[in-house]
């Protein structure tokens, strides 16, 4: 998959797709999933279940080549969630194969610091982490950091110290605080919520990439609903309102983070909610 926006050109790299439960979002059902039959089958399952994709969006703009998000990452020890747990997937070869070998990045963006997003940081090299993009700046959420770099969460801080300390002690990372200029028409705004300094990328008002503000399409119909892991569901529902809002108003481009199928579509206002409707 490939799209150009503004002259930013924007492919995508698949770690892994899974399946995660209905009560994924606290206020779901089984009834309100299966009332959305559009989502059927590349965003919900034969069996109801929500499908998920793991995957990396590659932006190259001005000969500068970006990396947002990093997944879940090889080698990483995830007991508690098995489908992380020492994973051997060919997604360097994946990302070599779409002209970003790893010693050719410039910046690396995390939309937020959980384990599925900061994977890929780091690569296990004789028995140590060390970062996979040795030349690349890694821009990360400034709230983020500090509330990660303390927290003794027993998935989080195994994942910190694995895939953020690594590239912090390289003296790679420019934390980030607030909006920020990515490169030349791209920014990160801060749309925090699911984690506090979470951020998302946007091309003007014309695409964006969504972080885990929405993880999945029927969050369009459902604004309110709280996915597992929103640190903040107030501000994480209001953050997400805003950013449908935005991007129906002005027809974005609509790269969702955790989005199966294409990953793209458009968000349209459907009296007080929004519909996804997917690209091909
Ligand atoms: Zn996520």
């Amino acid at each position: 998959m490939t799209w150009t926006v503004d002259g930013v050109r924007i492919s995508r790299v698949v770690e892994h797709v899974m399946p995660f439960p209905v009560d994924f979002f606290a206020e779901a059902t089984p009834a309100a999933v299966a009332a959305e039959p559009d989502l059927a089958l590349d965003f919900v399952d034969a069996h109801g279940r929500y499908r998920m994709s793991l995957h990396s969006y590659l932006l190259e703009v001005d000969g500068r080549r970006i990396v947002v998000d990093t997944c879940c990452g090889n080698g990483k020890e995830r007991p508690l969630i098995p489908d992380f747990h020492r994973r051997t997937g060919p997604y360097l070869a994946d990302l070599t194969d779409e002209g970003f070998a790893p010693d050719s990045v410039d910046a690396v963006v995390c939309t937020h610091l959980h384990l599925d997003h900061t994977g890929w940081n780091t690569r296990l090299v004789d028995g140590a982490w060390v970062p996979t993009f040795p030349r690349a700046r890694y821009l990360l959420g400034a709230a983020d950091l500090d509330a990660w770099g303390r927290s003794d969460d027993p998935l989080h801080a195994p994942a910190f110290a694995d895939s953020v300390r690594p590239v912090l002690d390289a003296g790679l990372v420019d934390p980030v605080a607030g909006d920020r200029a990515l490169a030349d028409g791209v920014e990160l705004r801060a749309t925090p919520g699911h984690t506090p300094g979470h951020l998302s990328v946007w091309i003007g008002d014309r695409c964006v990439i969504t972080g885990d503000v929405l993880h999945h399409p029927i969050q369009c119909r459902h604004p309110e609903w709280t996915a597992t892991g929103d640190g903040d569901p107030d501000l994480a529902r209001a953050t997400r309102r805003e950013l449908l809002e935005t991007a129906a108003a002005s027809g974005a481009l609509v790269l969702g983070t955790h989005f199966a199928g294409s990953s793209a579509g458009h968000v349209v206002r459907d009296g007080h909610v929004y519909r996804f409707v997917a690209e091909d």
